[in-house]
């Protein structure tokens, strides 16, 4: 652990602004400018933005060893849902519908259920989708029956090694908290997602926590984040065991299948890497095994796409492509078929279900590259607009002491995160100092320094 807390840099490079009409054109020039828009980039092509996070809350019953947030977090006030609204808004005029909205922090749950349940309602009524990202320790079978019947799309649960969760030491042994999520949301008509932070506590375990996921036909989304040296962490460099690749080698022995990383993109080469597979009984087999195939039917599509203004809808599209593109479609059944039969003896065993696993590489606070700053598929919404969440991870603090403001019918109103409510004056205070909080309030690298330094006095 370092002694002193981290220092994010000065001046970092912000994402590429929404100016015109064809909302997935800043993403694509930011990917043609760094030589990442090739045949099997999806971003800027058939979607405007992967994702944005909205924070509803910097606050959060974990203190976790990798944690981005930053050591002021947890002395910040939730914004008003005034402001969250605004973000919405925000976020909607930038990428338009489809995209999905992470309702996220800090942990969200903290938050009041009827928030979330608005927030879930004001996504639906904007037609984009809503995630909840969060830790699971307060998501009851109640809880995510009530936000699903909001309009709440999917569920995210994050849970690895790095939480230190007691009483578990392995990523296999937490396996019994992700049998437990998934009981809780299963049957809701959510979809479930599982997110793993890969670091050196963990690393050996991979190959097993993949195929444990590989085996639950109710998980439509795994995601492996490598670590980061950003926020209050009290871990801070990556050890050179973890690259993009030695977690793509372990997830594949895991899946016990080569997965085709590289087939398909999500933005940056260097900031994600995704598979799709088929599972079935204990099987996986990858979708996106023929690149030249995939590739084909990606140009079909673009083909097909009349309406650059929002996420793609793939469904009605195919009805199209098959009429423009018959023997084109005709291959793709095919190679659909071929890979559901390769499944073997896994299809007498279980439903056929359809993953997708992702790779995704944050960069270090120090360490950011223009490059990928300027393409990032990742948002985070501030008070001035969408921002990369690796920038918003390194300049965390900036952005929250920055003021909303809110225009309504008595005049302009402002906030930021030092304060509980809407301000009529735009001078708000600074956020607190950390160095004066008692204990209780640090998490990361600042608790740990003050504990080290009472234990030394
Ligand atoms: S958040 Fe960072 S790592 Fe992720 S896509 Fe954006 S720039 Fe890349």
């Amino acid at each position: 652990m370092r002694d002193t807390v981290h220092s994010p840099p000065a001046i970092v490079p912000a994402g590429r602004k929404f100016t015109g009409s064809d909302r997935r054109a800043p993403l694509r020039e930011g990917l043609q400018s760094c030589g990442e828009y090739h045949a099997g980039q999806t971003a800027g092509r058939f979607y405007p933005i992967a994702c944005v996070a909205l924070e509803v809350t910097q606050r959060c019953n974990l203190d976790c060893t990798l944690c981005y947030l930053s050591d002021r977090a947890e002395m910040t006030y939730d914004p008003p849902l005034s402001v969250l609204f605004a973000r919405l808004k925000t976020i909607y005029s930038h990428y338009g519908t489809g995209v999905s909205v992470q309702l996220t922090g800090g942990d969200p749950t903290l938050r009041k259920v009827e928030d979330l349940e608005a927030l879930c309602r004001e996504i639906k009524r904007l037609g984009m989708r809503s995630c909840l990202m969060t830790n699971g320790i307060r998501t009851s079978r109640a809880f995510l029956t009530r936000l699903a019947a909001a309009g709440l799309d999917d569920v995210a649960f994050h849970v690895d090694m790095t939480q230190e969760r007691k009483g578990f030491t392995s990523e296999v042994e937490l396996n019994t908290v992700r049998r437990a999520y998934i009981r809780r949301a299963r049957g809701l008509g959510l979809r479930i997602l599982f997110n793993t932070t890969v670091f050196e506590g963990n690393f050996d375990d991979l190959p097993a926590l993949a195929r444990f996921l590989r085996d639950r036909p109710e998980v439509a989304f795994v995601s492996f984040q490598m670590q980061a040296d950003t926020g209050r962490g009290v871990l801070r460099e990556r050890p050179e065991m973890i690259t993009q690749d030695s977690v793509a080698r372990s997830i594949e022995a895991g899946y016990g299948a080569p997965l085709h990383f590289g087939t398909a993109a999500v933005g940056h080469s260097k900031c994600n890497s995704y598979a799709s597979v088929v599972t079935a009984g204990g099987r996986a087999v990858s979708l996106l095994s023929n690149q030249p195939l995939v590739h084909r039917v990606m140009a079909a599509l673009e083909g097909v796409d009349d309406n650059q203004d929002a996420h793609i809808r793939i469904r009605p599209k195919v009805g199209r492509m098959i009429q423009r593109h018959p023997l084109l479609a005709l291959r793709a059944l095919g190679h659909l078929g071929m890979s559901v039969a390769r499944l073997g003896t896994g299809l007498l065993r279980g439903p056929v279900r359809r993953q997708a696993v992702f790779i995704h590489n944050f960069m270090a606070a120090d360490q950011l590259e223009e490059d990928r700053c300027a393409s990032c598929v990742f948002m985070v919404a501030t008070a001035n607009g969408p921002l990369s969440m690796c920038v918003h991870n390194a300049q965390r603090d900036m952005h929250l002491a920055s003021p909303d403001r809110l225009d309504g019918p008595t005049g302009p109103s402002w906030w930021n995160a030092a304060v509980p409510r809407l301000s009529n004056g735009p001078d708000l205070p600074e956020l607190s100092d950390p160095a004066l909080a008692p204990m209780k309030r640090l998490k990361g690298q600042m608790r740990a320094l003050r504990q080290a330094r009472k234990d030394a006095s």
